[in-house]
Protein backbone atom coordinates (compact mmCIF):
# COMPACT_ATOMS: atom_id res chain seq x y z
CA UNK A 1 0.00 0.00 0.00
CA UNK A 2 1.17 3.41 -0.72
CA UNK A 3 -0.07 7.05 0.52
CA UNK A 4 1.12 9.33 -1.45
CA UNK A 5 0.67 13.21 0.29
CA UNK A 6 -0.21 16.53 -1.13
CA UNK A 7 2.28 18.79 -2.05
CA UNK A 8 4.34 20.92 0.82
CA UNK A 9 3.27 18.75 3.39
CA UNK A 10 5.48 19.46 5.86
CA UNK A 11 8.20 16.98 8.33
CA UNK A 12 6.44 17.15 10.93
CA UNK A 13 2.94 15.89 9.74
CA UNK A 14 4.85 12.98 7.68
CA UNK A 15 6.93 12.49 11.34
CA UNK A 16 3.43 12.29 13.00
CA UNK A 17 1.65 9.99 10.12
CA UNK A 18 4.42 7.31 10.10
CA UNK A 19 4.40 7.08 13.61
CA UNK A 20 0.51 6.49 13.45
CA UNK A 21 1.12 3.69 10.81
CA UNK A 22 3.72 2.63 12.88
CA UNK A 23 1.60 2.08 15.68
CA UNK A 24 -0.48 -0.28 13.28
CA UNK A 25 2.38 -2.42 13.35
CA UNK A 26 3.81 -1.66 9.89
CA UNK A 27 7.11 -0.28 8.57
CA UNK A 28 7.05 2.66 6.67
CA UNK A 29 9.55 3.94 3.76
CA UNK A 30 9.12 8.01 3.24
CA UNK A 31 10.30 8.31 -0.35
CA UNK A 32 10.53 12.39 -1.00
CA UNK A 33 10.42 13.17 -4.42
CA UNK A 34 10.56 16.63 -6.47
CA UNK A 35 7.05 16.60 -6.62
CA UNK A 36 5.64 14.93 -3.79
CA UNK A 37 6.20 12.35 -1.14
CA UNK A 38 5.17 8.82 -0.67
CA UNK A 39 4.83 6.55 2.40
CA UNK A 40 5.29 2.78 1.26
CA UNK A 41 3.87 0.61 3.88
CA UNK A 42 6.01 -2.67 4.38
CA UNK A 43 4.00 -5.39 6.05
CA UNK A 44 1.11 -7.39 6.59
CA UNK A 45 -1.10 -4.22 5.16
CA UNK A 46 -4.30 -6.58 4.64
CA UNK A 47 -5.47 -5.81 8.17
CA UNK A 48 -4.92 -2.18 7.59
CA UNK A 49 -8.10 0.12 7.83
CA UNK A 50 -7.79 1.75 4.32
CA UNK A 51 -9.90 4.54 5.66
CA UNK A 52 -7.66 5.46 8.54
CA UNK A 53 -4.79 6.70 5.93
CA UNK A 54 -7.47 8.90 4.44
CA UNK A 55 -6.17 12.47 5.84
CA UNK A 56 -8.10 15.12 3.41
CA UNK A 57 -5.86 18.09 4.42
CA UNK A 58 -2.30 16.22 3.55
CA UNK A 59 -3.11 12.96 1.48
CA UNK A 60 -3.10 13.02 -2.27
CA UNK A 61 -4.40 9.48 -2.62
CA UNK A 62 -4.12 5.58 -1.38
CA UNK A 63 -2.94 2.98 -3.90
CA UNK A 64 -2.93 -0.99 -3.12
CA UNK A 65 -0.35 -2.36 -4.48
CA UNK A 66 -0.86 -5.72 -6.15
CA UNK A 67 2.44 -6.90 -6.96
CA UNK A 68 4.78 -9.01 -4.15
CA UNK A 69 7.32 -6.86 -4.40
CA UNK A 70 7.07 -3.60 -2.39
CA UNK A 71 10.75 -1.60 -1.88
CA UNK A 72 11.17 -2.76 -5.73
CA UNK A 73 8.53 -1.50 -6.85
CA UNK A 74 7.96 1.75 -8.93
CA UNK A 75 4.90 3.00 -7.32
CA UNK A 76 6.62 2.70 -4.18
CA UNK A 77 9.55 4.83 -5.58
CA UNK A 78 8.57 6.52 -8.62
CA UNK A 79 11.96 8.12 -9.64
CA UNK A 80 14.56 6.21 -10.85
CA UNK A 81 17.47 4.80 -8.19
CA UNK A 82 20.61 5.97 -8.65
CA UNK A 83 23.00 3.70 -7.11
CA UNK A 84 26.28 5.32 -6.34
CA UNK A 85 29.93 3.72 -6.28
CA UNK A 86 33.02 5.60 -5.60
CA UNK A 87 31.68 8.95 -7.24
CA UNK A 88 30.31 7.04 -10.21
CA UNK A 89 26.44 7.37 -10.60
CA UNK A 90 24.63 3.88 -11.68
CA UNK A 91 20.86 4.42 -13.23
CA UNK A 92 19.05 8.17 -13.64
CA UNK A 93 20.59 8.46 -17.48
CA UNK A 94 24.11 7.88 -16.54
CA UNK A 95 25.67 4.86 -19.03
CA UNK A 96 27.90 2.60 -16.72
CA UNK A 97 30.43 -0.23 -18.12
CA UNK A 98 32.08 -2.83 -15.95
CA UNK A 99 34.84 -4.96 -17.74
CA UNK A 100 37.69 -6.85 -17.00
CA UNK A 101 38.12 -10.95 -17.26
CA UNK A 102 36.05 -13.45 -16.38
CA UNK A 103 38.40 -14.73 -13.27
CA UNK A 104 41.55 -13.00 -12.02
CA UNK A 105 44.22 -15.10 -12.87
CA UNK A 106 47.73 -13.20 -12.19
CA UNK A 107 48.45 -10.25 -10.69
CA UNK A 108 49.99 -8.97 -14.19
CA UNK A 109 46.89 -10.13 -16.26
CA UNK A 110 44.38 -8.08 -14.32
CA UNK A 111 46.59 -5.22 -13.67
CA UNK A 112 47.20 -5.30 -17.88
CA UNK A 113 43.64 -5.83 -17.97
CA UNK A 114 42.23 -2.63 -15.87
CA UNK A 115 44.85 -0.33 -16.79
CA UNK A 116 43.51 -1.36 -20.46
CA UNK A 117 39.34 -0.79 -19.72
CA UNK A 118 40.01 2.00 -17.58
CA UNK A 119 41.81 3.82 -20.77
CA UNK A 120 38.82 2.75 -23.26
CA UNK A 121 36.09 4.43 -20.42
CA UNK A 122 35.07 1.89 -18.46
CA UNK A 123 33.68 3.01 -14.91
CA UNK A 124 34.06 -0.27 -12.97
CA UNK A 125 36.45 -3.43 -12.93
CA UNK A 126 35.11 -6.78 -12.87
CA UNK A 127 36.87 -10.03 -12.14
CA UNK A 128 35.91 -13.19 -10.63
CA UNK A 129 37.80 -14.82 -7.08
CA UNK A 130 35.03 -16.88 -6.27
CA UNK A 131 33.89 -18.63 -9.44
CA UNK A 132 30.78 -20.46 -10.08
CA UNK A 133 31.75 -23.68 -12.47
CA UNK A 134 29.24 -26.44 -14.37
CA UNK A 135 32.17 -28.80 -13.12
CA UNK A 136 34.19 -29.01 -10.06
CA UNK A 137 37.26 -29.81 -12.04
CA UNK A 138 37.50 -26.62 -13.57
CA UNK A 139 39.62 -23.55 -12.52
CA UNK A 140 37.68 -22.58 -9.24
CA UNK A 141 39.37 -19.04 -8.88
CA UNK A 142 41.60 -17.73 -7.04
CA UNK A 143 39.77 -16.94 -3.91
CA UNK A 144 41.27 -14.39 -1.51
CA UNK A 145 44.48 -13.77 -3.51
CA UNK A 146 42.20 -12.96 -6.52
CA UNK A 147 40.90 -10.28 -4.50
CA UNK A 148 43.75 -8.88 -3.56
CA UNK A 149 45.21 -9.13 -6.94
CA UNK A 150 41.70 -7.20 -7.66
CA UNK A 151 42.80 -4.01 -5.17
CA UNK A 152 46.03 -3.61 -6.47
CA UNK A 153 44.29 -3.36 -9.95
CA UNK A 154 41.95 -0.90 -8.60
CA UNK A 155 44.17 0.61 -6.78
CA UNK A 156 46.47 1.33 -9.46
CA UNK A 157 43.62 2.66 -11.96
CA UNK A 158 40.73 4.12 -9.42
CA UNK A 159 38.48 1.42 -10.72
CA UNK A 160 35.96 0.48 -8.44
CA UNK A 161 35.62 -3.43 -8.12
CA UNK A 162 32.71 -5.81 -8.37
CA UNK A 163 33.33 -9.22 -8.12
CA UNK A 164 30.97 -12.56 -7.53
CA UNK A 165 30.01 -13.35 -3.82
CA UNK A 166 28.66 -17.18 -3.89
CA UNK A 167 28.47 -18.23 -0.33
CA UNK A 168 27.57 -16.53 3.06
CA UNK A 169 30.53 -17.87 4.39
CA UNK A 170 32.38 -15.87 1.72
CA UNK A 171 30.63 -11.91 2.10
CA UNK A 172 32.39 -10.39 4.87
CA UNK A 173 35.99 -11.14 3.27
CA UNK A 174 34.71 -10.21 -0.37
CA UNK A 175 32.69 -6.93 1.25
CA UNK A 176 36.21 -5.95 2.69
CA UNK A 177 37.54 -5.91 -0.98
CA UNK A 178 34.89 -5.38 -3.07
CA UNK A 179 33.20 -2.02 -3.93
CA UNK A 180 29.76 -4.08 -5.46
CA UNK A 181 29.00 -7.92 -4.76
CA UNK A 182 28.01 -9.51 -7.67
CA UNK A 183 24.99 -12.37 -7.11
CA UNK A 184 25.48 -14.53 -9.91
CA UNK A 185 22.79 -15.96 -11.70
CA UNK A 186 23.02 -19.78 -10.12
CA UNK A 187 22.35 -17.85 -6.52
CA UNK A 188 19.65 -15.62 -7.61
CA UNK A 189 17.14 -17.52 -5.35
CA UNK A 190 19.86 -18.15 -2.46
CA UNK A 191 17.84 -16.42 -0.07
CA UNK A 192 20.14 -16.65 2.69
CA UNK A 193 22.89 -15.09 0.67
CA UNK A 194 20.44 -12.61 -0.47
CA UNK A 195 19.68 -11.58 3.52
CA UNK A 196 23.49 -11.76 4.12
CA UNK A 197 24.46 -8.66 1.29
CA UNK A 198 21.19 -7.31 2.21
CA UNK A 199 22.92 -6.65 5.94
CA UNK A 200 26.05 -5.06 4.44
CA UNK A 201 26.76 -1.44 2.82
CA UNK A 202 27.89 -2.42 -0.31
CA UNK A 203 26.21 -1.84 -3.59
CA UNK A 204 24.50 -5.11 -5.39
CA UNK A 205 24.98 -6.67 -8.72
CA UNK A 206 22.49 -8.89 -8.86
CA UNK A 207 22.25 -11.30 -11.84
CA UNK A 208 18.88 -12.58 -13.48
CA UNK A 209 18.63 -16.30 -13.15
CA UNK A 210 19.17 -18.55 -16.07
CA UNK A 211 15.12 -19.52 -15.68
CA UNK A 212 13.93 -16.33 -13.77
CA UNK A 213 10.51 -14.30 -14.22
CA UNK A 214 11.09 -10.55 -14.10
CA UNK A 215 8.48 -10.80 -10.90
CA UNK A 216 11.10 -13.90 -9.41
CA UNK A 217 14.02 -10.99 -10.29
CA UNK A 218 12.85 -8.19 -8.42
CA UNK A 219 11.09 -10.42 -5.89
CA UNK A 220 15.16 -11.73 -5.25
CA UNK A 221 15.41 -7.73 -4.96
CA UNK A 222 13.26 -7.53 -2.62
CA UNK A 223 14.90 -9.78 -0.64
CA UNK A 224 18.03 -7.63 -0.21
CA UNK A 225 16.28 -4.50 -0.19
CA UNK A 226 13.99 -5.55 2.84
CA UNK A 227 16.89 -6.22 5.04
CA UNK A 228 17.74 -2.11 4.58
CA UNK A 229 20.60 -2.46 1.40
CA UNK A 230 18.53 -0.46 -1.36
CA UNK A 231 21.54 -0.25 -3.49
CA UNK A 232 20.53 -3.04 -5.68
CA UNK A 233 21.32 -2.99 -9.91
CA UNK A 234 19.80 -5.79 -11.91
CA UNK A 235 21.38 -7.10 -14.47
CA UNK A 236 20.00 -9.19 -17.55
CA UNK A 237 22.73 -12.06 -18.67
CA UNK A 238 20.64 -14.56 -20.94
CA UNK A 239 18.27 -16.87 -20.19
CA UNK A 240 17.91 -20.67 -20.88
CA UNK A 241 16.13 -21.31 -24.27
CA UNK A 242 15.49 -24.13 -26.59
CA UNK A 243 18.54 -22.30 -29.11
CA UNK A 244 21.99 -23.75 -28.59
CA UNK A 245 23.79 -21.76 -31.28
CA UNK A 246 24.11 -19.00 -28.26
CA UNK A 247 25.60 -19.36 -24.51
CA UNK A 248 21.54 -18.30 -23.89
CA UNK A 249 19.42 -16.00 -25.09
CA UNK A 250 19.39 -12.22 -24.42
CA UNK A 251 16.08 -11.22 -23.71
CA UNK A 252 16.48 -7.38 -24.14
CA UNK A 253 12.81 -6.71 -23.56
CA UNK A 254 13.45 -7.29 -19.60
CA UNK A 255 14.68 -3.74 -19.74
CA UNK A 256 11.61 -2.28 -20.53
CA UNK A 257 9.63 -4.70 -18.21
CA UNK A 258 12.27 -3.69 -15.04
CA UNK A 259 11.92 0.36 -16.31
CA UNK A 260 7.97 0.01 -16.17
CA UNK A 261 7.73 -1.92 -12.86
CA UNK A 262 10.87 -1.34 -11.02
CA UNK A 263 13.02 2.15 -10.54
CA UNK A 264 16.03 -0.07 -9.95
CA UNK A 265 18.67 0.43 -12.48
CA UNK A 266 19.37 -2.78 -15.09
CA UNK A 267 23.04 -3.66 -16.86
CA UNK A 268 22.85 -5.99 -19.56
CA UNK A 269 25.67 -8.57 -19.62
CA UNK A 270 26.12 -9.22 -23.05
CA UNK A 271 28.80 -11.99 -22.96
CA UNK A 272 27.58 -14.40 -20.73
CA UNK A 273 24.07 -14.27 -22.44
CA UNK A 274 25.84 -14.96 -26.19
CA UNK A 275 29.28 -17.09 -25.06
CA UNK A 276 30.27 -15.28 -28.53
CA UNK A 277 32.48 -12.26 -28.73
CA UNK A 278 31.47 -11.44 -31.64
CA UNK A 279 27.89 -10.83 -30.53
CA UNK A 280 29.01 -8.86 -28.16
CA UNK A 281 29.40 -5.46 -29.84
CA UNK A 282 26.09 -5.60 -31.91
CA UNK A 283 23.69 -7.04 -28.43
CA UNK A 284 25.74 -3.92 -26.58
CA UNK A 285 24.25 -1.18 -29.14
CA UNK A 286 21.02 -3.10 -29.04
CA UNK A 287 21.02 -3.19 -25.24
CA UNK A 288 21.75 0.77 -25.18
CA UNK A 289 19.37 1.62 -27.96
CA UNK A 290 16.63 -0.23 -25.45
CA UNK A 291 17.78 1.69 -22.72
CA UNK A 292 19.93 -0.36 -20.48
CA UNK A 293 21.98 1.80 -17.75
CA UNK A 294 25.14 -0.10 -18.79
CA UNK A 295 26.70 -2.81 -19.66
CA UNK A 296 28.92 -5.85 -17.86
CA UNK A 297 31.50 -6.69 -20.53
CA UNK A 298 34.35 -9.40 -20.35
CA UNK A 299 37.53 -8.36 -21.42
CA UNK A 300 40.53 -10.65 -21.81
CA UNK A 301 44.55 -9.43 -23.06
CA UNK A 302 44.97 -13.16 -24.15
CA UNK A 303 41.12 -15.10 -24.49
CA UNK A 304 42.88 -17.76 -26.43
CA UNK A 305 44.39 -18.65 -23.05
CA UNK A 306 42.17 -17.45 -20.49
CA UNK A 307 41.22 -19.82 -17.57
CA UNK A 308 37.42 -18.94 -18.47
CA UNK A 309 35.11 -17.65 -20.73
CA UNK A 310 38.26 -16.77 -23.49
CA UNK A 311 35.60 -17.43 -26.83
CA UNK A 312 33.14 -15.03 -25.45
CA UNK A 313 36.09 -12.38 -23.92
CA UNK A 314 36.78 -9.03 -26.24
CA UNK A 315 40.73 -8.06 -26.28
CA UNK A 316 41.47 -4.94 -25.34
CA UNK A 317 41.26 -3.45 -28.54
CA UNK A 318 37.83 -4.59 -29.60
CA UNK A 319 36.83 -3.56 -26.11
CA UNK A 320 37.75 0.41 -27.22
CA UNK A 321 35.97 0.06 -30.15
CA UNK A 322 32.60 -0.90 -28.29
CA UNK A 323 33.67 2.08 -25.93
CA UNK A 324 33.93 4.28 -28.97
CA UNK A 325 30.58 3.01 -30.65
CA UNK A 326 28.76 3.00 -26.98
CA UNK A 327 29.64 6.23 -25.57
CA UNK A 328 28.00 8.21 -28.97
CA UNK A 329 24.82 6.14 -29.22
CA UNK A 330 24.36 6.61 -25.40
CA UNK A 331 24.58 10.02 -26.27
CA UNK A 332 22.33 10.49 -29.06
CA UNK A 333 19.91 8.18 -26.84
C1 LIG B 1 30.15 -13.94 -14.10
O1 LIG B 1 29.74 -12.81 -14.32
O2 LIG B 1 31.34 -14.17 -13.91
C2 LIG B 1 29.22 -15.09 -14.09
C3 LIG B 1 29.58 -16.28 -13.65
O3 LIG B 1 28.02 -14.78 -14.60
P1 LIG B 1 26.59 -15.55 -14.43
O4 LIG B 1 26.35 -15.67 -12.96
O5 LIG B 1 25.67 -14.59 -15.12
O6 LIG B 1 26.73 -16.85 -15.13
MN1 LIG C 1 32.48 -15.49 -17.26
Amino acid sequence: MVVVLKAKTSDEVIAKMVERINKMGIRVQVTKGEHQTILGLIGDTKSVDESRLHDEDHVEKVLKIQEPYKLANRDFHPEDTIVEVKGHKIGGGNLTVMAGPCSVETEEQIIEVAKQVKLSGANILRGGAFKPRTSPYNFQGLGLEGLKMMKKASEITGLPIVTEVMSDEDVDIVAEYADILQIGARNMSNFSLLKKVGRTNKAILLKRGMSATVQELLMSAEYIMSEGNKNVILCERGIRTFETYTRNTLDLSLITAVKELSHLPIIIDPSHATGKWKMVEPMSKASIAAGADGLMIEVHNDPQNALCDGPQSLKPEKFHTLMETITKLHSVI
